[in-house]
């Protein structure tokens, strides 16, 4: 969904001070830059993209907007079992694909349906379900092992 930067301005603007939070600059540009990207970037590939846009702006603070962005529900912040984080300003329901090569993350078109999630825990004495997480891993088409095996049988470049 692309807004205009007003729009994108005016969108953090409110949800800044709705949590009591101040509207900066680095703040800003953090906030146009994840959210006009689709990559799920971590904080220092958002670092070397704003670096150039606001003079002076450190990792650290990169770093702690990106918290701030997600503390007032603007960006969702996707955590790895290696320590690792990842950022997304695409806040509507969906699921990710992960690759296991190059750490790609990628959006899945398609969706599980609360439905389909409650028929996964039948049987599941008491559970109750508030939330679920989704995420597949694999090789995206870059990294894929076929891919790799039709290149070597290939010319070399
Ligand atoms: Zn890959
Ligand atoms: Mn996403």
């Amino acid at each position: 969904m692309k807004s205009s930067p007003e729009a994108t301005d005016a969108r953090l603007r409110e949800a800044l001070e709705a949590t009591g939070h101040r509207f900066t600059e680095q703040r800003a540009a953090v906030y146009r830059f994840l959210s006009g990207a689709t990559s799920h970037p971590n904080a220092d590939e958002v670092f070397q993209e704003v670096r150039g846009l606001v003079p002076g702006i450190s990792l650290a603070t990169v770093y702690k907007s990106l918290e701030t962005l997600v503390n007032c529900g603007l960006a969702a912040k996707l955590t790895y079992s290696d320590g690792s984080a990842r950022y997304d300003a695409r806040m509507d329901l969906h699921h990710h694909a992960r690759c296991l090569s190059c750490g790609r993350v990628m959006d899945i078109p398609g969706l599980l349906l609360g439905e389909e999630i409650e028929s996964l825990t039948r049987g599941l004495d008491g559970f109750s379900v508030l939330g679920y997480r989704l995420e597949l891993t694999g090789f995206c088409a870059n990294c894929s092992p076929h891919q790799h095996m039709s290149e070597s049988a290939g010319p070399m470049n």
